[in-house]
């Protein structure tokens, strides 16, 4: 098969890193098609560590097209930032290596001082635990249709009525919450200076993409954060502010969503959630903390500590409907080695009755309490296992009751943080 959808499957950090990196030396072109520079790939390659945040994993492989699509949103200054560092390492960038799609809307200094003052004044309970980037404020001006897009740097009439009609709704927006206005003049002078470090990458990516695929060309579309973070679809109103879900592939790109061939979901065998919002299957306890320790649960891009509880096979199975999963990548499946008692929520209770997905309404979700199973554990290690036969008995029941309650079979399966340490059911990428 000939094109590939990476989603999270969960509250993200699931891994998504590792698998990107063992498909993406497969694939000739990959993706990013939603999201910010709020992801945070580490990849190690040969031992040179490269920390990734707007840039597709692709580009520190030779002879790949890596393309960042308008589905996402583009802080230019990281971007130039991001990139030069990664040219330090050696690794060559050109217009023929990298491309951005030219509709892609920029993020502004300005929406990242919106996003902090936001986050400031909000009080407990409301904050939606943003990472300050300004992610969220530049996708609520694409909707709003007055945002500055890539293609716009190229004219200078034009980017000046944009920068214009931008600042007619942030002035006073920035005036309520106390902070100066924008400094407009040196916000043109700075999106001049930056164009011509930006333009040379700009290209008709829906084009491009439909040439690639033609000419046979195995595309990859590199998913960030996860879907219960979809901004339709996630756990609204902590959600992130784009769709995370597989659709999102062909709508963020310009291909059209019958180029794609499988959808693998990244899982990780237990749950963790950064920041505010519901988590039925939450530990308060110390299995909760042991998860952590295990899992080394701190965020890459934030260093927070991140939530953990048992594994939530009824959320996951809704996330694999929303995605149309083919198949998934279970991840840290080592992380679960030495418990006693493993458990898997199967569904929900709601006022006495049970429930087999977790309703959309706010109320609703925080009186659901989680339904269990609980399996028998392994004392042996399962880090490092290369093969079904290098896992213990009751890890392989583990793994076989989570496909079927998710109803969804294991392509691959990932026992360590090192890229070889991978069983491979099912090559998403094979015909
Ligand atoms: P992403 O955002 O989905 O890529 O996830 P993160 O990079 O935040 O979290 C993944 C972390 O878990 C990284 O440090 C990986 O090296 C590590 N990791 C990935 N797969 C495995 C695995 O199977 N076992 C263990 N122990 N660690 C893993």
């Amino acid at each position: 098969m000939a094109n590939v959808v990476v989603v999270g499957a969960q509250w993200g950090d699931e891994g998504k890193g590792k698998i990107v990196d063992w498909l993406s030396e497969r694939a000739d072109v990959i993706c990013r098609f939603q999201g910010g520079h709020n992801a945070g790939h580490t990849l190690v390659i040969d031992g040179e560590v490269f920390k990734l945040h707007a840039l597709p994993s692709g580009v520190v492989r030779g002879g790949k097209l890596s393309v960042i699509g308008n589905g996402v949103v583009l802080d230019p200054w990281h971007l130039v930032t991001e990139i030069e560092t990664v040219q330090k390492q050696g690794v060559e960038i050109t217009p023929q290596t990298l491309m951005i799609a030219e509709n892609t809307p920029l993020i502004l200094p300005l929406h990242g001082e919106l996003d902090r003052a936001r986050e400031e004044a909000a009080s407990k309970g409301t904050k939606i635990g943003t990472t300050g980037r300004g992610i969220g404020p530049a996708y609520e001006d694409k909707v709003g249709r007055r945002a500055i897009r890539v293609a716009d740097l190229a004219d200078e009439a034009t980017l000046i009525a944009r920068v214009d009609r931008a600042l007619q709704h942030h002035d006073p927006l920035r005036r309520g919450l106390g902070i100066d206005a924008v400094d407009r003049d040196g916000l043109i002078a700075q999106l001049k200076e930056i164009a011509s470090k930006i333009l040379p990458y700009a290209a008709p990516v829906w084009k491009v993409l439909n040439e690639k695929r033609r000419a046979g060309n195995r595309i990859l579309f590199e998913g960030a954060q996860g879907a219960l973070l979809d901004i339709d679809f996630g756990t609204y109103p902590f959600v992130t502010s784009s769709n995370v879900i597989a659709g999102q592939a062909a709508t963020g790109t310009g291909v059209g969503p019958g180029s794609i061939d499988f959808v693998l979901g990244i899982v990780k065998a237990y749950t963790t959630r950064v920041g505010e919002g519901p988590f039925p299957t939450e530990l308060d306890d110390e299995n909760g903390q042991r998860l952590g320790e295990q899992g080394h649960e701190f965020g890459t891009t934030t260093g927070r500590k991140r939530r953990c509880g048992w594994f939530d096979a009824c959320l996951v199975r809704q996330t694999c409907v929303t995605s149309g999963v083919t198949g998934i990548a279970l991840t840290k499946l080592d992380v679960l080695d030495g418990f006693e008692t493993l458990k898997i929520c199967t569904g929900y209770e709601l006022d006495g009755e049970r429930l087999d997905y977790l309703p959309i309404a706010a109320d609703q979700q925080a009186r659901c309490t989680p339904i269990y199973e609980e399996m028998p554990g392994w004392s042996e290690s399962t880090e490092g296992a290369r093969s079904w036969a290098d896992l213990p008995a009751n890890a392989i029941k583990y793994v076989r009751r989570v496909e079927e309650l998710i109803e969804c079979p294991v392509a691959l399966l990932s026992t360590s943080p090192e890229r070889e340490d991978t069983i491979l059911v099912t090559d998403p990428f094979s015909d």
